[in-house]
């Protein structure tokens, strides 16, 4: 049984004359948390793109449970997807971001309804029921006819969580999900995610929030100039790592 949830197999991404992804090869296993860590500029937001394919790899290729992401494969040649293709692909590809990027016209639970009835086709009263359980679940059931501006931070990205759940993803990608959190709301996300992980899902996550890694994480893969340098179970990547970058960047977030 091919248990591999996401595969990135020698992944190339150049910006101009940039490389910034310089060959990276990742494996997440369905049911397992990885987290990347790594210095600004070294490529994690990037990679995390090319997995839901928001951007395009030059070499290599991405995929998820199975299916590659952006193409398909016909004899040895890979054929561009069409756009729509694409969005479908990405309805199993939940992304978190660092500024939660909430529709600030729609109410928190219009905000968890709109994919699943526009992308998904969900009848409203279906996807509804869903969106309420989904914030029962990060514990927000009273905020559902709220509005983004009309809650903290945490409570806003609680929602972006949940919003991400609601399409019922393969693979849930987070990046730097509490770096825009003032410190006292950060455990609050952490928690959330934490949940997550404890029922089985699959998740990849770009922090700098080491206990977070020691405690959730599977594996921690650390990430420089655009390579993975090393990675491993977290007591062996953040209590012996291997390599004199890993090190260097330990002692500064440590
Ligand atoms: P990280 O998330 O690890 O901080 P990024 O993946 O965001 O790193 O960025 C890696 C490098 O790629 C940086 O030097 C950044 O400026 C550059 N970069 C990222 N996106 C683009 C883009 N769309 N165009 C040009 N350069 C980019
Ligand atoms: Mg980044």
């Amino acid at each position: 049984m091919n248990d591999v949830m996401v595969d990135v197999h020698g992944v190339h991404k150049s910006f101009g004359p940039l490389a910034v992804l310089r060959g990276v090869d990742l494996r997440v296993r369905a049911g397992e948390v990885t987290v990347i860590l790594g210095p600004s500029g070294s490529g994690k937001s990037t990679l995390l793109r090319t997995i839901n394919h928001l951007e395009k790899v030059d070499r290599g290729w991405v995929s998820i449970d199975g299916e590659l992401i952006g193409y398909r494969r016909s004899v040895d040649k890979l054929h561009e997807l069409k756009e729509r293709d694409v969005l479908k692909q990405r309805t199993n590809i939940g992304f978190v971001f660092q500024n939660f990027n909430l529709f600030p016209h729609l109410t928190v639970l219009e905000n968890l309804v709109e994919a699943p009835v526009s992308a998904l086709r969900r009848p409203r009263r279906e996807a509804e029921d869903t969106a309420r359980a989904l914030l029962g679940r990060v514990g927000l059931a009273e905020k559902a006819d709220a509005y983004p501006r009309q809650l903290s931070g945490g409570q806003q990205q609680r929602v972006a969580i949940a919003r991400a759940l609601a399409l019922e993803p393969k693979v849930l990608l987070f990046d730097e999900p509490t770096s825009a959190l003032d410190p006292e709301l950060v455990g609050e996300v952490l928690d959330v995610i934490k949940d997550l992980a404890r029922t089985g899902t699959t998740m990849i996550v770009v922090t700098h929030e080491i206990g977070f890694a020691r405690e959730v994480a599977d594996t921690v893969v650390f990430m420089d100039d655009g390579i993975v340098v090393e990675e491993g179970p977290p007591t062996a990547v953040l209590d012996a790592p291997q390599h004199a970058r890993t090190r260097a960047f330990l002692s500064k977030v440590l």
